[in-house]
């Protein structure tokens, strides 16, 4: 996801590095030329300037100039500034910490890859943390996204609630979570319905879902391929519903890495994991350290 940017900041790097004793014009040169490779990456304008801004306040603080050796101490600065960006050093962990079921509520728009990112996390939550777990959709307005659910939980090894037709999805939730106390499950993973477009009625159903359903993890699923628009969706999902965190989708495509660099600056929210293929196991845990060491090849 990141090919050209990585490209183009070893150009970058590569240059400054064959000049040896480097003034400060150069290092601001340098700089110059990572922003306008964080812009062509489809980094969100205010991301990239205030990543510059840190970057150049680091660069005089550290006196890179008189650095022994200044092009590798700009890179340093550089790769610490993208783990900042991606939200620091450590992964974030799920936190299921509720009487049982915990519940994981799952939003995001219609083909953003939802339905498929609740079956891998119930896969890797239930067969890496061993806990018994549940799914439910409650995309009553369409039934082929529950028997899609339904398919991917037979996958994945992981029950999910019987469907029963005519129930509206509080209905849906509150029957999921007295299903799940009863029959002991640890988490219980909703799938709220999608639609095309953010629109309010979604937003509204979402929201009063969450007020039923008390989740400790309320997780917004976004395409990565889509750029900014990922960024904006994920910004007008987390003014109706308090967001816990981020999954980015088709990491494993060709996008610029723009939304993944910018999610966690405009919206404050960690990204929790990227999902990198269709297989029902392509989900990595986001590691803000690795992410930018890819970026820097
Ligand atoms: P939903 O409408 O948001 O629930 O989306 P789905 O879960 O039905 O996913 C839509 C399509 O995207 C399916 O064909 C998935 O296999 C595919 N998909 C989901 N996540 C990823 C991913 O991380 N990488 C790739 N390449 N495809 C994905």
């Amino acid at each position: 996801m990141f090919d050209a940017l990585t490209e183009k900041l070893s150009g970058v790097f590569d240059r400054l590095g064959g000049r040896g004793v480097l003034s400060e014009k150069d290092v601001d040169e340098a700089l110059r030329e990572v922003r306008v490779a964080l812009l062509d990456a489809d980094v969100a304008l205010p991301v990239a300037r205030d990543f510059i801004a840190k970057a150049k306040e680091r660069a005089a603080g550290e006196a890179v100039v008189r650095s022994v050796r200044p092009a590798d101490q700009v890179v340093k600065i550089v790769y610490d500034g993208l783990i900042e960006t991606l939200g620091g050093e450590e992964p974030v962990p799920l936190n299921l910490a509720a009487a049982p079921p915990a519940v994981i509520l799952m939003a995001g728009l219609q083909g953003s890859g939802k339905t498929t990112t609740a079956a891998k996390l119930a896969l890797r939550i239930s067969k890496t943390e061993r806990k018994k777990v549940m799914m439910a959709s409650l995309d009553t307005r369409r039934p082929a996204a529950m028997e899609q659910l339904a398919l991917l939980g037979q996958q994945a090894e992981v029950d999910t609630l019987p469907i029963v037709a005519g129930q509206s999805a509080p209905d849906i939730a509150r029957r999921a979570m007295s299903a799940a106390k009863l029959a002991g499950y640890d988490v219980l993973i909703l799938d709220t319905a999608g639609r095309t477009t953010l629109d309010e009625a979604m937003m509204a159903e979402a929201a009063e879902i969450a007020r039923i359903s008390q989740p400790t993890e309320t997780l917004l699923v976004a395409d990565s391929l889509t750029g900014q628009d990922a960024v904006r969706t994920a910004k007008a999902f987390h003014e109706r519903l308090p967001l816990t965190g981020l999954i980015l989708t088709r990491a494993d495509g060709d996008g610029r890495g723009g939304a993944a660099l910018s999610m966690r600056a405009v919206t404050g929210l960690p990204i929790k994991f990227l999902g990198a293929g269709e297989k029902i196991d392509a989900l990595d845990v986001f590691d803000a350290r690795r992410v930018a060491g890819r970026i820097l090849g």
